[in-house]
C-alpha cells in the first residue's frame, strides 16, 4: 500500500508505511513529511470506509433497502430479491475449500482494515448475528444486499448492467457500487 504525500511546492511523491513520521525529498529540494500511519491510513481510507460501514451499519439496523418500490419499473412491490456483492477479493475458498489468493479488484479496504475501529467494531457485531448481511471473509469486504424487485422486472436482471442499474436506485447502494466498481454481483434469490 502507498500513499500520496504533497509538498509545499505542489508535486506529489508517494510514501510506504515505512516512512510513516519521517520526511521524503521532494525533486525541487524541499522535504516532505510524512504524518504518522494512522493518518495516511484515514487520509486514503475515509471516503472509502464511509459507504461500506454505512451500508453494514443500516443492513445491521434492517433499513435497507429502504424502499417498497421496484428498482427496475418503480412500481411499490412487496418483492424483494438478494444480490450477493463481493466487494473486495482478497481470498478466496474455492469448492474443494482449498483458500487461493486472489488479486484485489479495485478496492483498498483490505489494506485499511487495521487502523480503523468503527469496521473492526461493525465486524464484531457481524460475527453475533446469522443474519444475511455484511460477512468478512478473509480479506474480502461482502454483502448480501436485499433489493425490491417485482415479479415482472425479476427476469430483467440476467445481465450485470441492468444489476447495476438496479441497485444504483437505492442511494446507499449507489454510494457502495461508487466505492467499489469492480465489486463482483450475483443474483442469490
Ligand atoms: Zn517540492
Ligand atoms: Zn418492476
Amino acid at each position: 500500500m502507498s500513499y500520496e504525500v504533497r509538498c509545499a511546492c505542489g508535486q506529489t511523491r508517494e510514501a510506504s508505511a515505512a516512512n510513516a513520521g519521517a520526511s521524503l525529498l521532494c525533486v525541487c529540494g524541499r522535504a516532505i513529511e510524512v504524518p504518522p500511519l494512522h493518518q495516511l491510513r484515514l487520509a486514503a481510507g475515509e471516503a472509502v470506509l464511509s459507504a461500506a460501514v454505512r451500508v453494514e451499519a443500516l443492513l445491521l439496523k434492517g433499513l435497507l433497502p429502504g424502499t417498497r418500490e421496484c428498482s427496475v419499473c418503480f412500481r411499490e412491490t412487496g418483492d424483494v430479491v438478494h444480490v450477493a456483492v463481493e466487494c473486495e477479493r482478497g481470498r478466496m475458498t474455492t469448492a474443494s475449500g482449498t483458500p487461493r489468493e486472489q488479486a484485489a479488484a479495485g478496492c483498498l479496504l483490505g489494506a485499511l482494515i487495521g487502523g480503523l475501529p468503527g469496521l473492526i467494531a461493525a465486524n464484531r457485531m457481524m460475527k453475533q448475528t446469522e443474519v444475511e448481511g455484511p460477512k468478512q471473509i478473509g480479506q474480502d469486504v461482502a454483502f448480501t444486499l436485499p433489493l425490491p424487485v417485482c415479479v415482472d422486472c425479476r427476469f430483467d436482471l440476467d445481465e450485470r448492467q441492468s444489476l447495476v442499474r438496479a441497485l444504483r436506485a437505492i442511494p446507499d447502494y449507489a454510494a457502495l457500487l461508487d466505492r467499489y466498481p469492480a465489486a463482483l454481483l450475483r443474483l442469490v434469490g
